[in-house]
């Protein structure tokens, strides 16, 4: 942290705001330039405040130079994770590409969309069975049921199972029955389940607020890792902006930002992004083409029936295309698209 002192600031202001730096059991070392001074601090082991010292007489301004996450960061890990997800590898040369309905809504459903988006090449199925919904009379999903049909659905197909964990009443639940836990956009900053899916014992796919920035995002999966989790995912799905064209606006400049700033895989999920299934092929394209290390895509085969989120779910057929486009793209990029040998 650098504390920039005013062009007038005077000797004793200086003196002041060493002594104040001091006194947190910080080092201070003022750096005297030909306009100002700047006082860089050292030999803090964990992040300080710059609210301490903003306003100090003659402080112009304090200056972050350090970032504020450590076990997320290339710094302290260098080389990319890889998430491993009961054989599905998430975070290395290969593109995953998890796929399903947003909502389980029967052991039928679940299983034919599992059938068509394996017999398309995905590697992980996705299927909500506690759903956050923005209203309480909507369809709230199938609760243990629908895990059951997940777990079922699995054995029937080989694909591993990615499913949002709502509160900490049914994570570790959810973390019985799933080979992977989401956590949803809305839950990004509760800091309790965080900590309780840091515990879980199963990898986690966190996914960014719709108002967080990748800082935030990244501080939120601290508190994952933090808990003895490293086995973490990012997921860019939206953000709200005053573009109306779109649910959400996908941040794609977010997945290159991620991947300079921390070693953990991130992948894109252009369905809650796009709201409308029209552009989700166009916005998979740009997620995979920027870096994303995989896709997460909601698929039903009577979409103008899902229980929720009908809209933006493409058909199986349509799915089938888009892998053939992905598979096209992975070489352009350098990344492969894995066939695994399941059930
Ligand atoms: C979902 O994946 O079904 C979901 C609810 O996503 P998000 O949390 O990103 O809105
Ligand atoms: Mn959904």
């Amino acid at each position: 942290m650098l504390v920039v002192m005013r062009m007038d600031a005077r000797e004793e202001d200086i003196r002041g705001a060493v002594e104040k730096i001091e006194s947190h059991g910080l080092k201070a070392h003022p750096i005297p330039g030909a306009q100002r001074t700047a006082i860089g601090i050292t030999g803090n082991i964990g992040i300080v405040e710059p609210v301490l010292f903003e306003s100090l007489p003659g402080v112009l301004e304090v200056i972050q130079v350090s970032h504020p996450y450590k076990l997320v960061s290339r710094e302290f890990k260098a080389e990319a994770t890889v998430v491993d997800v009961s054989g599905v590898k998430i975070g290395g040369r290969d593109l995953a590409i998890i796929a399903g309905p947003c909502s389980v809504e029967s052991y039928d459903q679940t299983l034919r969309i599992a059938r068509a988006i394996k017999e398309a090449g995905a590697h992980l199925l996705r299927g909500g069975a506690y759903k956050p919904r923005t209203s309480p009379y909507s369809f709230q999903g199938l609760g243990r049921e629908g895990l059951e049909i997940l777990a079922r659905v699995r054995e029937e197909t080989g694909l591993p199972v990615v499913t949002e964990a709502l509160d900490i009443d049914v994570l570790d639940l959810v973390a019985e029955y799933a080979d992977m836990v989401q956590i949803g956009a809305r839950n990004m900053q509760n800091y309790t389940l965080l900590k309780r899916a840091g515990r879980c014992g199963k990898p986690v796919l966190l996914k960014r607020g719709m108002n967080a920035t990748v800082t935030e995002l990244l501080l939120a999966a601290e508190y994952i890792l933090d808990q003895g989790n490293n086995q973490v995912v990012l997921c860019e799905r939206g953000i709200r902006t005053f573009a109306d064209h779109t649910r959400n606006t996908l941040d794609v400049a977010a997945i290159p930002a991620v991947h300079r700033i921390s070693h953990l895989p991130i992948i894109a999920d252009p369905s809650h992004a796009a709201g409308k299934r029209h552009k989700v092929v166009a916005l998979s394209r740009s997620s995979v083409a920027v870096g994303a290390d995989g896709l997460m895509v909601e698929v039903h085969d009577a979409p103008e029936e899902a229980l929720s989120d009908g809209y933006q779910a493409l058909s199986p057929g349509e799915f089938s295309d888009l892998m053939v486009e992905v598979r096209n793209l992975a070489p352009v990029v350098d990344r492969d698209v894995p066939s695994y040998v399941g059930t």
